[in-house]
């Protein structure tokens, strides 16, 4: 027996009205790879994207062990607290490897995960980081429909995954632990370009001071990246998840940021251009996965790849051979 077909507007409407189970049945549709789930996702998507928008979008990445969970179960609560709706999502395309998520894990988030008024969603398993993140931009414009104005967008730096989330957020937020002097070198230099709030996390107890030189040293590193006519200068905070210091200067920055780049025109751009580059990496990825699929590719690719070992065809002139095969 076939089951009846799904009521996009019905769906749409209960997602407004705040219906948990009808969004969570909604992100595992934008989440799911089957083709007909596909096209009611987007039909839905279609229906919301008016409603969407209206959140704060805060990308938090930092290494397993700097205490992302324990900080973003301290300032969802703080939010709260302030009227704020808190959702929080994660990125982890290793987790498809694994089998489980190691973010957006609720027993992660001890409080938040308690709170009729949180979201609490892990990183979907769904294949790539590519796929991942496709459902979790999706799964953003679900959340600010049904109303959450605050997302937390967590990953660790897993291969691209922090430039990935870098792109779908309006400001990206790098914890780390008090690190000087050669220790910065080990800070990878991308994920420092990515920023646009760095935070020296754990800075408790006899942790302080480091924390604090830490600081210093990393306003150093920050200040050669940027140039000095830059609109932002990633401020570096010291906090505390744990005793819950620094979470108004952390949020503090957050809306001084964007306020910054609404004064000048850019805010909004950089959702824009977030959305027009987000259209190219889906093409791209739809191109790869249908040369990988195209059967008179498959037939070639042994055989020419024979060749190029062999040097009796140039890398060059195989390449043609495949677009060829591929027809553009
Ligand atoms: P994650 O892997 O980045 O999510 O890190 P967790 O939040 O799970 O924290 C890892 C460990 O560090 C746990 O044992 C936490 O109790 C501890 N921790 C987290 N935040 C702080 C903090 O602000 N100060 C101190 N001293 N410990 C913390």
């Amino acid at each position: 027996m076939s089951r009846p077909p799904l009521d996009i507007d019905a769906l749409a409407a209960a997602i407004r009205g705040g219906g948990r189970a009808e969004l969570a049945k909604a992100i595992t549709l934008v989440e799911s790879t089957r083709a007909d789930h596909r096209a009611q996702a987007q039909q839905l998507l279609l229906r919301l994207l008016p409603h969407a928008g209206g959140a704060h979008r805060v990308g938090i990445t930092g290494v397993p062990g700097v205490g992302k969970s324990t900080f973003i179960d301290a300032l969802g609560m703080h939010l709260m607290e302030r009227g704020h709706r808190v959702a929080v999502l994660a990125v982890d395309p290793s987790s498809t490897r694994t089998g489980g998520s190691i973010l957006g894990d609720k027993t992660r988030m001890a409080r938040l995960s308690t709170e009729r008024d949180a979201f609490i969603r892990p990183s979907p398993t769904a294949g790539t980081l590519g796929g991942v993140a496709k459902a979790t931009r999706e799964t953003i414009v679900l959340l600010e429909a049904a109303g959450y104005d605050v997302i937390l967008v967590e990953t660790v730096g897993v291969g691209q995954s922090e430039v990935t989330v870098a792109n779908m957020v309006d400001c990206f937020c790098f914890l780390t632990l008090a690190r000087t002097g050669d220790q910065l070198q080990g800070i990878k230099k991308g994920v420092l370009e990515l920023a646009d709030l760095v935070a020296v996390n754990k800075a408790d107890g006899k942790f302080v001071i480091e924390a604090k030189r830490a600081a210093r040293e990393l306003t150093g590193a920050l200040r050669l990246i940027y140039p000095h006519d830059a609109i932002w200068h990633p401020p570096v905070i010291t906090m505390s998840g744990l005793e819950g210091q620094g979470l108004d200067e952390f949020w503090g920055t957050v809306l001084r940021h964007r306020e910054v780049l609404a004064e000048a025109g850019e805010f909004e751009e950089k959702r824009r251009s977030q959305q027009v580059d987000w259209m190219w990496t889906m093409v791209h990825d739809q191109i790869l996965q249908r040369l990988a699929d195209n059967p008179g590719v498959r037939d070639l690719r042994g055989k020419v790849e024979e060749q190029v070992r062999s040097g009796e065809l140039t890398a060059a002139l195989a390449a043609q051979e495949i677009l060829n095969a591929f027809d553009c």
